[in-house]
């Protein structure tokens, strides 16, 4: 039998969020959730622990898991892990913080094996930097760094050694920052095995930003035809940049096609609705809009859902008119209001051969891709 606890119970203050970290989504999914998920597989009991205030939303993610269940924590870390301890059922207990969202299988098995082998498995990786010992910001001594290791979760170990260990850490009012360090005080030195970087902790806000995710959009819109009788303008406006054209788009707004592609791909990635639901066409206030005015509004949408471009790739077709010259004042104008490096936006123009209505010079057709990462 095996139990995992899993250490919901933080505060998770240096993330600086006005909620549990491990209540924060990630790519779509609580943190919290990440964890669940990977240890289900390997265990019989998951037991959560929880402060008063996440109980009702921690308790709300545990229901596809029929295993698992919450543990009120306590004061610290070491409390918690404590209280939870006293209810595991089985004779091996994994310990794992919620915030490493991307342990691995295989750091799961490693773990598990290293127990069932040595009785202890401590999830460790050697240190990267050079680690020193310090006092009034001076250091005192640099130990060889081919020793250190730093220390990470899972931590499995006997359920009965782990709890009596902690049993007296509490008694002696020691303060530990994980398991090792209570099983080494009052038990043995426990066994490491080398886990993975990408097991990373998430502490601080900036932690959060590796959320990515790519939209598409596309527009069309069609040039007036003779028989119509063209507005006079001389020109057409495309990504910001007046373009001198013989034919104006039709449109209720600027006619800004490339604009439009962008704005239902920013939207696309960040999940929300298309620019004919924000700024509908029946709508006589978006008569004659200056797009990029509406590409501002949009990019205050994707920020709402704490999003920012990482970068855009925008594809034209169109037989006419002659764009080439064009396309760096686009890409300026885009960089402004997208708050991206010029290297950041990638545009090109292309024919479609003369087929079809852009072959005949009937209209044009824009492509966009954006990718939006964590702001
Ligand atoms: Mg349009």
């Amino acid at each position: 039998m095996m139990t995992v606890i899993i250490c919901a119970a933080g505060k998770g203050e240096r993330t600086g969020f006005n909620e549990n970290k491990i209540l924060r989504e990630l790519n779509g999914l609580p943190v919290l959730s990440y964890s669940l998920s990977a240890f289900a597989p390997f265990v019989d009991e998951i037991l959560v622990t929880v402060t008063e205030k996440d109980e009702e939303r921690i308790n709300a993610l545990l229901s596809p898991f029929p295993n698992a269940r919450i543990v009120r924590g306590g004061n610290t870390r070491s409390e918690s892990v404590y209280h939870a301890l006293k209810e595991a059922r089985s004779d091996i207990v994994l310990v794992h913080d919620a915030a490493r969202p991307f342990v691995t299988e295989q750091i799961i098995r490693d773990c598990i094996d290293s127990v069932k082998n040595y009785g202890s498995g401590v999830c460790a990786l050697p240190a990267t930097d050079t680690v020193v010992f310090t006092r009034a910001n001076q250091i005192l001594s640099v130990p060889d760094r081919g020793t250190i290791y730093t220390v990470q979760t899972p931590q499995g170990f006997e359920t009965k050694k782990l709890l009596a260990a902690y049993e007296q850490a509490i008694q002696a009012q020691n303060t530990f920052t994980d398991e090792s360090g209570v099983y080494a005080a009052f038990i043995e030195p426990p066994r490491l095995f080398v886990g993975d970087v990408k097991n990373k902790k998430l502490t601080f806000a900036e932690d959060f930003s590796i959320t990515e995710r790519v939209g598409f959009g596309v527009d069309t819109h069609a040039f007036y035809s003779e028989k119509e009788g063209a507005p006079l303008i001389g020109f057409i406006t495309l990504g910001g940049a007046r373009i001198p054209s013989e034919r104006a788009l039709k449109a209720h707004s600027d006619g800004d096609v490339l604009v439009h592609a962008l704005m239902d791909a920013l939207l696309s990635a960040a999940g929300l609705r298309d620019i004919g639901y924000y700024f509908p066409d029946t709508d006589e206030k978006y008569r004659g809009a200056d797009s990029m005015e509406l590409l501002a509004e949009v990019m205050r949408l994707v920020k709402e859902q704490q999003l920012k471009p990482r970068n855009v790739s925008i594809s034209i077709l169109a037989e006419k008119p002659r764009l080439s010259p064009y396309i760096e004042p686009m890409k300026s104008s885009l960089a402004e209001v997208l708050s991206l490096p010029l290297s950041q936006i990638g545009i090109a123009a292309g024919t479609n051969e003369k087929l079809g209505y852009i072959g005949e010079g009937k209209g044009i057709t824009v492509y966009a891709m954006v990718l939006l990462k964590g702001a």
